[in-house]
């Protein structure tokens, strides 16, 4: 590799030049050996990167003093020493220097309306994401869950591998475009010039008319199709997650890249339980013996069934709680609860007998509340409401 000019001497001004000196050099230099200017000359281009590089150091303060201080080698491995492998890029860097923001840059002045060089795309028009919503059970959530699906989507046509052409059939240059894929229009108002660029129709964007197209996809590159796709639902998604299955969705046109497969998770509705985080709850229904008397009662996980006791002196609303029966966490170690909200149930219907012996216990010692008790009544409502908050 030759060695490295020196910054200054490439754009032509004195070691203490000034910015406005800097940018002035840079200007004319970048005017000179613009790509647009030069077609087809390597030897341009390459004094159109190195003035840009030289500028790129010498208009930025900090840059400037390291290079002064230690030349070439200070600017070695800096992660703010871009190294440019493209025209374009120095085009996106500096688009504040060339002006943009719809006043007319320097270049746009210079060659206005004329179509900047760019090489023909070497792909198509890029694919469509595909949106889908998947259900999930809220045991398939708990446990993780591969699901295979079949969707309709784009797929790249097997006939011409995705080049749209018949086989033997060569491509050229768009006329329209001149390989670009987009055209520009340049119009004047008071407050400059506005450029406009929008997809070339004639080539479809792609740069390249196909002389003979493929008759499979008429030119397309692509034709509907049906494609299985493998879903890893991993353990403890919560409705409204997605996952994106990159480069799975649709095939883009003439050889652009695949979409991807956007995959929204949606919870089914539990028969039994309600998710609260990565807690679920289950209310639990008991008989009024039950709650005075205690009782082991048994009731569903989402591992199955489990048995759980019941204390003597129950009463409804109470929340028990059994420890990592819930659901795991996403992004943690560990797993959420399962909650057992106690409920009593009332019979709608009794016989004579149990009436008889209802009426019997309700003028017994121990079933009425006492007053004290009543007046605690209220507290109770509020410790039960806070479960949840
Ligand atoms: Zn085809
Ligand atoms: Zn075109």
């Amino acid at each position: 590799m030759a060695a490295k000019r020196d910054y200054y001497e490439i754009l032509g001004v004195a070691k203490n030049a000034g910015t406005d000196d800097i940018k002035k050099a840079y200007r004319k230099l970048a005017l000179q050996y613009h790509p647009d200017r030069n077609p087809n000359n390597k030897e341009a281009e390459e004094k159109f990167k190195e003035a840009t590089e030289a500028y790129e150091v010498l208009s930025d303060q900090q840059k400037r003093q390291r290079y002064d201080q230690f030349g070439h080698q200070g600017m070695r491995g800096g992660s703010d020493f871009h190294q440019y492998q493209d025209i374009n890029d120095i085009f996106s860097h500096f688009g504040d220097i060339f002006g943009g923001g719809g006043g007319g840059s320097i270049f746009e002045e210079m060659f206005g309306g004329q179509q900047r060089r760019r090489g023909p795309r070497s792909t198509g028009e890029p694919g469509s994401d595909l949106r889908i919503r998947l259900k999930l059970t809220l045991e398939e959530i708990a446990e993780g869950v591969e699901k295979k699906l079949k969707i309709k989507k784009w797929k790249t046509c097997a006939t011409c591998s995705g080049n749209g052409a018949k086989a033997g059939s060569s491509r050229t240059t768009c006329p329209q475009c001149h390989g670009t894929g987009e055209l520009r229009q340049v119009s004047r108002s008071m407050f400059g010039q506005f450029v406009n660029i929008s997809a070339c129709a004639f080539c479809g964007g792609t740069g390249q008319i196909i002389k003979e197209k493929c008759h499979t996809c008429d030119g397309e590159g692509r034709e509907q199709g049906e494609s299985t796709i493998k879903i890893n639902v991993p353990a403890g998604v919560s409705e409204g997650n997605y996952m994106t299955l990159q480069g799975q969705g649709n095939a883009g046109r003439r050889g652009g890249a695949s979409g991807d497969v956007i995959v929204e998770f949606t919870e089914e509705k539990h028969e039994s339980f309600v998710r609260n985080g990565d807690d679920i709850i289950y209310t639990a229904l008991i008989s009024y013996p039950d709650a005075v008397l205690g009782a082991d009662i048994e009731v569903p996980t989402l591992g199955g069934k489990a048995k759980i006791k019941i204390d003597a002196g129950t009463m409804p609303g109470k929340m028990l709680r059994m420890k990592d029966k819930g659901i795991p966490h996403l992004n943690a170690y560990g797993r959420g609860d399962q909650l057992i909200q106690v409920q009593i149930w009332v019979p709608h219907k009794v016989n004579s007998r149990e009436k008889e012996l209802l009426k019997e216990l309700a003028a017994s010692e121990h079933i009425n509340p006492t007053d004290e008790e009543k007046s605690k009544s209220k507290s109770l409502f509020d410790k039960m409401k806070n479960v949840f908050s």
